[in-house]
Parts: C-alpha cells; sequence; structure tokens
C-alpha cells in the first residue's frame, strides 16, 4: 500500500499503545470469560487446518513465481492468468477476470548517481527513479544541493530552491508505534516532492527513501506531476546515502550530485482484476469480498506488498471450502490490478456490469505485510460497530486479538462510496517498511505461520459476515 489514504488508518494506530500489553488478557478472556459461541468450533476448526495445511505461504510461491508484477507489465497479466487458473484448480466458483486499464511506466536500464564533492571526490550513489517520474537527460543531471526535510521545509526557504536539486530527507518518525502513520508523515515527500520542487524553481528532486531502516536498499513508489507544473526528474536514493550526503552538505555546502535515468511512460495498457467465489447459498447476491492487490513495484517480487494479501483472500475461500462450509453469502477472493500506480482496478470492479445484481455488504483488504496479525479495523459506526465487536472472543480463536474503528484500503475504498463497511486487516507494522518497494521485499521475508493466520482471521471473518449479516440493512 502506499499513497495518502492514512487519516483512516490512524485511528487503528490510536490505541496502538495497549496492543502489547493486551495480547495476554484478551487471549484469556476468550478462553475464559466468553460465552461459548457457535462459531467457535468452526474458528479452532479453520485455524487447525490452516496452520496444518499453510496453504497461504503455497499462494504466495505461485504468484512470485514470475517476478515482479509491476502495473502494465507482462508479468502482471501472466499472474493474473496463473491466479485465475489455481483458483479454477481449488473449485472455486465464478472464477473470471473484469479489465482495468492502467498505466504503464518502465524503469528502463539504466539509473547512476554520484555525489561530486571536492573534498572526498566522486562518491557513488545507488539512485532509483521514483515511479511516474520523467528521465534525466541522456547525459543526466547534475547540480548544486539544497537540503530540506519536508515540502513545508522547502516552501519557506525563498529562492534558495532556485537552479538547485532539492534533496528531501525527511525521516519516518521512528518515535511512532505505527509505523504507518511513520510513512504517512514522510511519504508526500516521494509523491509530491518533485511538483514542489519544480514549483520552487529547482531542476531535479532527491529523495530519502522511505524506511526505518539504516540500509543500501532503495524504496521506490508512486509520485505524480501537476498539469501546471514543469515535470523535473526525481529519484529515491537509500537512507544511508542520504545520510552520507547529508554530513557532507554540511561540511561543503557547494557539493553537487549527478544523477542519470532512463525511465519511459508508455501508453496505458487493458489489463485485469481477477477473482473467485464461494457461492452463497440463500443469498447469493450479497457479497463479501476479500482482497489484495496482485501488482507490485519493480525492484522485487512484493511478497509483502501485496503478494501477502492476495495469497491469504484465495487462501482464505480455500479453508471455508476445505471444512466443506457453504455460507449463506457469497464470499469472494479478489485480486486487485493496479494499487500501487492509481488504483485503477479498484475503482474498475465497481464499474463492473456484474456489480449490477450484486450488494456488496462488506470488503475486507490485506495490504499491510503478512505479518502476524492484530486485529481488524472496522470502518462501520454505532450498532453496526458494537455488533461485530462482539465477535472478537470468536476472530480471537482465529488468529487475531482485536477489532476497533477504522478500516478501508485502496482497492476496496470505492466499494465504500456504495456503502460497504470497509475493514482492513492489520497485523504487526514494525519490519513492513524495512522491505517495502525495495529489492528486499522477497519470500523469505514471510513466515508461513504469520500469513497463515491472516488467512484463517480474514476466512473468519467473512464467514461471520456471511452468516450473522451486517444488520439494520
Ligand atoms: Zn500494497
Amino acid at each position: 500500500m502506499l499513497r495518502h489514504r492514512f487519516r483512516s488508518l490512524l485511528g487503528l494506530a490510536a490505541g496502538a499503545t495497549v496492543i502489547v500489553l493486551g495480547m495476554t488478557v484478551a487471549r484469556a478472556q476468550s478462553s475464559n470469560a466468553s460465552a461459548p459461541s457457535p462459531f467457535d468450533e468452526i474458528a479452532t476448526r479453520l485455524t487447525q487446518t490452516g496452520l496444518r495445511e499453510l496453504g497461504a505461504y503455497t499462494v504466495l510461491e505461485k504468484i512470485l513465481a514470475g517476478g515482479p508484477r509491476q502495473t502494465g507489465s507482462p508479468q502482471a497479466d501472466a499472474a493474473v492468468r496463473a491466479m485465475a487458473d489455481y483458483m479454477k484448480s481449488l473449485g472455486f466458483e465464478n472464477v473470471h477476470t473484469e479489465p482495468t486499464t492502467v498505466g504503464h511506466w518502465v524503469r528502463g536500464t539504466h539509473e547512476e548517481g554520484a555525489i561530486l564533492s571536492a573534498s572526498e571526490g566522486r562518491v557513488p550513489v545507488k539512485v532509483r527513479a521514483i515511479g511516474n517520474s520523467i528521465a534525466t537527460p541522456a547525459a543526466g543531471i547534475s547540480g548544486a544541493v539544497i537540503e530540506v526535510h519536508s515540502v513545508a521545509e522547502l516552501e519557506t526557504i525563498g529562492d534558495k530552491a532556485r537552479g538547485r536539486i532539492v534533496f528531501f530527507n525527511g525521516a519516518m518518525d521512528p518515535s511512532l508505534l505505527d509505523t504507518f502513520g511513520a510513512y504517512g508523515g514522510a511519504a508526500a515527500q516521494r509523491s509530491g516532492g518533485a511538483v514542489a520542487a519544480a514549483k520552487a524553481g529547482a531542476i531535479a528532486a532527491v529523495v530519502r527513501s522511505l524506511t526505518l531502516e539504516t540500509d543500501d536498499d532503495p524504496h521506490t513508489g508512486m509520485m505524480s506531476y501537476d498539469a501546471a507544473t514543469p515535470k523535473i526528474p526525481a529519484v529515491t536514493i537509500t537512507t544511508s546515502a542520504a545520510n552520507r550526503l547529508s554530513t557532507l552538505l554540511k561540511k561543503e555546502p557547494g557539493l553537487r550530485f549527478r544523477f542519470v535515468t532512463s525511465c519511459r511512460t508508455l501508453d496505458p495498457v487493458v489489463s485485469s482484476n481477477v477473482m473467485g467465489d464461494l457461492r452463497g447459498t440463500t443469498n447469493p447476491e450479497e457479497v463479501i469480498v476479500i482482497g489484495g492487490h496482485l501488482d507490485s513495484w519493480d525492484l522485487s517480487a512484493g511478497a509483502h506488498d501485496d503478494g501477502a494479501g492476495c495469497a491469504q483472500s484465495i487462501e482464505a475461500v480455500r479453508l471455508l471450502r476445505a471444512l466443506g462450509i457453504r455460507p449463506k453469502r457469497t464470499i469472494r477472493a479478489v485480486l486487485y490490478m493496479d494499487e500501487e500506480n492509481g488504483g485503477a482496478g479498484g475503482l474498475d470492479y465497481v464499474k463492473a456490469p456484474a456489480r449490477k445484481v450484486e450488494r456488496h455488504i462488506a470488503a475486507i483488504e490485506s495490504d499491510r505485510g503478512g505479518f502476524v496479525p492484530l486485529g481488524i479495523g472496522v470502518g462501520a459506526k454505532g450498532d453496526t460497530f458494537d455488533r461485530i465487536k462482539r465477535w472478537e472472543p470468536v476472530l480471537q480463536r482465529a488468529g487475531l486479538i482485536w477489532i476497533r474503528p477504522g478500516g478501508g484500503g485502496v482497492d476496496i475504498g470505492p466499494l465504500g462510496e456504495t456503502g460497504t463497511i470497509l475493514m482492513s486487516l492489520v497485523p504487526d507494522s514494525q519490519r513492513y517498511f524495512d522491505v517495502h518497494h525495495s529489492g528486499t521485499d522477497t519470500l523469505d521475508k514471510v513466515n508461513p505461520r504469520e500469513l497463515e493466520l491472516g488467512a484463517t482471521s480474514m476466512a473468519m471473518m467473512a464467514y461471520l459476515l456471511s452468516e450473522e449479516g451486517v444488520g439494520g440493512r
């Protein structure tokens, strides 16, 4: 996940300081204090079967097998076909793709950068173009550097950026327990830094990678231009390179930076969302979506972002089927295309002709990594929220700890406008931004049991929604 939908998720973060302390208590309450629920046995069987079979990891391996699945790439479409075939092989119903037109930005092969210092000579620096950036001229771009820590700071420095390269060195705030809050606090320099720098008269933007680690892996992501502002190229550099550049600048304010990129924006292409159902028995036209996004950035195959969410969505439906469950309402795994670069898949899902005869009562998105689940954020209020909150003890048997207000996501967001209740699977976030949008978001970073517990949690929540409805509707 990326971009600016952090406001809804901040609600999840607000109570985060009590999570760790609350774990033991919450689990104890579930076993001692709560009245038996007819769903308890199903939750237990889901969890036991999931942990025994670890099917989410099996799906994840298949998703990642073809490498990165960048929006618009042939590899993304190959993954769509592979997942359609896989869902059919598992016996899912109504397996099909739906078209969505997506942007197509490609990195190109030539990327290089360097600090040009009078005292240190030429210091090579890894650079990665930020998604949607224009390229530099073939000979590269070089200039004196002005360091700021945010777009807001840039707006206070008057004319000092004119003719220079703006170096955005805003770090994610390490003091925040919720790393998504830290990411949200620093992400504007990546998504909007180039426009802000161009408005200040700069020739290029160099952006500190958004991660809490000090490492040598650049973390890319999306940026955009606005029609009224000249387009200037933007790259991200690693946190260790950013620290070095900052240190050198203090000693040598006149140093220069040079970089070359060869990225290009090609024509939009028609790609697809892919989905498969466990059809409801009594209200099949009422749908509960469980989803993630199949596209990734190009620097790695996106194991956590968001192969994990796709794998969990398929596994949740597979597990319910494996237990012989026939839900009242339809439970659908949806693998969306293009979360990373515009969200076209989520927008086109709600416009598809098939939606006209369906009513979506709830959607659960998993796009915060495949780490051990803490809870599910629920974007409902009042009686509806209270009713869902009462399912917490059953869901604790399926692997999570809490249900809290606040849910949503880029892919399912458009469904919210049709009255669907939006939910987010919320795993522990401490390691997510170590790998996010970088070359290190690989299969070996995913723990099969942690990943599976996200699937069992979502399966149980979807089943409860199916059988109990959301009330008052
Ligand atoms: Zn994502």
